[in-house]
């Protein structure tokens, strides 16, 4: 090939690869056309990397080989860790991600000094600061999600003016920087500084707002390399970047939403940290539990059934049993609906997912508002495995931590089940009213054993 033609086969590859990207994020908003999302994701990026790999100022390819070797090994087993572990292992990428992107910066520093273009200076401080920040940000968010650092919020007084201060020196310096490039003794500062911020920004934030903070970084992610993608004059990384960036960032403003939280509140409110539970305050308050043959014979009677699964149920991996269920209950024509919050489990769309995986029809499953407009008109809500999601104190206790999050209101229902192991809380830490209630019966038990009885049940009776 001449370098004429590779450029602008080069370029062609670019241009689909672009395509592909966006068309993935469209198709990936619909769970109908999510599996083609990932295809175009996946072809998109190999058309981009093999697009690079043509690149005729590429002098030798050993190094890369092996980095596409190391990759490699560490990339499969990351690819196979449990739906559970996802959130951890996404910042793990983004740390990976934000390291490349940092290193890249830094070479890209000490080729040019003494000459640097004042613009390549500004956009490659923007990379080296974000990329830097992300890579350790990421890492504590990971950290805190796998429980290898405390998952409480760690807090002193005047911490965020602290993180701020650090910040806006680090930006200072950069500013320095544009104006005199070759004083280049100070760029070590731009990286270390933010590596600094990132521990710091993490350490006050608790383990339930970790994912949004996940998706912020994700958006932190996709920013810096847009920033590399202006430094490296490559289209391609500044759209791919920017999509990155702004689709993580939309996500992390769903989520908040969702948890009825501001964002600065997530940021920098140390959500999480004081949870007197009843346990603690000394109430020793009674609940009703039922057996699986009561319960089955429950809901056989009933006319509208609503399900509402949560973290356990994923857990527990209960999701093909509950498709059982399902069957079973719609066979004796009971009306069965799939109540979904948007937060349920430890990602977004995580109940959506598993119960896609055990082919429960889409339709079945309602939203928020839809469940909330049925629950007073339905015979049983059974709970399972979820807890936070379904806390009335969130509507009446103004003093609870999660007070003003949307939660379903499933305390409406005529009979409320609830399976869950014991009495522990869920991932805010606190006791949940619900429990008590006259109208409500524990099913104590595993999700996946205890929904499995229940379908042995309901199989053995006549009715
Ligand atoms: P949850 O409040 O964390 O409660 C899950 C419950 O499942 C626990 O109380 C636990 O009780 C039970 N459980 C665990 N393993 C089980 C098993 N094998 N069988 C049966 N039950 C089991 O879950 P959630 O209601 O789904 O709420 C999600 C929480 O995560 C919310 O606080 C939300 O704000 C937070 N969060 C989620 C996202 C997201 O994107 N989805 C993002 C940010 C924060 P036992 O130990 O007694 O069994």
């Amino acid at each position: 090939m001449t370098p004429f033609t590779s450029s602008i086969t080069i370029e062609f590859l670019y241009l689909i690869a672009t395509a592909l990207f966006i068309l993935s994020l469209k198709w990936m908003s619909s769970p109908k056309s999510a599996r083609h999302g990932v295809w175009a994701g996946e072809v998109g990026m190999a058309l981009a990397i093999i697009g690079t790999l043509l690149d005729r100022h590429i002098i030798t390819y050993q190094w890369i080989a092996i980095g596409l070797v190391l990759g490699s090994i560490i990339g499969v087993p990351l690819g196979k860790v449990a739906m559970t572990a996802v959130p951890q292992r996404t910042a793990l990428s983004h740390a990976f991600g934000a390291l490349c992107v940092t290193l890249v910066g830094i070479a890209h520093y000490y080729g040019e000094i003494p000459d640097v273009p004042k613009f390549t200076m500004g956009v490659l401080s923007a990379e080296v600061i974000l990329g830097s920040l992300t890579f350790t940000g990421s890492l504590m968010a990971a950290g805190k999600l796998q429980e290898v650092l405390p998952q409480r919020p760690i807090t002193y007084k005047g911490a965020n003016f602290v993180n701020l201060g650090i910040l806006s020196v680090a930006v200072a310096i950069a500013i320095y920087l544009i104006v005199n490039p070759s004083h280049s003794a100070l760029f070590p500062l731009i990286i270390a500084l933010p590596l600094a911020f990132g521990v710091l920004m993490i350490i006050p934030i608790g383990g339930a707002d970790m994912p949004t903070v996940i998706s912020l970084l994700n958006s932190y992610a996709g920013l810096s390399a847009a920033a590399m993608g202006f430094v490296l004059d490559s289209k391609l990384l500044i759209i791919a970047g920017a999509l990155d960036g702004s689709s993580g960032f939309i996500l992390s403003v769903i989520m908040s939403k969702a948890m009825n939280r501001s964002f600065t509140n997530v940021l920098f409110g140390a959500f999480g940290q004081v949870q007197a539970s009843a346990a603690a305050a000394g109430e020793a308050k009674t609940v009703r539990s039922a057996t699986p043959e009561e319960a089955a014979g429950i809901l056989a009677a009933a006319n509208k059934v609503v399900i509402v699964p949560g973290y356990g149920m994923a857990v527990a991996q209960a999701q093909h049993k509950v498709r059982e269920l399902y069957d079973s209950l719609t066979k004796r024509g009971v009306d069965v609906k799939f109540g979904i919050h948007p937060v349920a489990g430890r990602m977004p769309g995580h109940m959506n997912v598993l119960l896609a995986e055990a082919d429960i029809p889409y339709d079945k499953l309602l939203d928020l508002d839809e469940v909330n407009a049925d629950l007073p008109q339905t015979d049983v809500a059974l709970v399972i495995g979820a807890n936070d999601v379904t806390n009335p104190a969130a509507r009446e206790d103004k003093s609870s931590p999660i007070y003003g999050m949307p939660i379903l209101d499933v305390d409406k229902a005529r009979t409320v089940m609830v399976i869950k192991r014991g009495m522990s809380p869920g991932f805010a830490g606190i006791d949940n009213p619900l429990y008590y209630l006259d109208h409500t019966l524990m099913l104590f038990g595993d999700a996946k054993a205890f929904v499995g009885d229940i379908v042995r049940e309901l199989s053995g009776s006549h009715h």
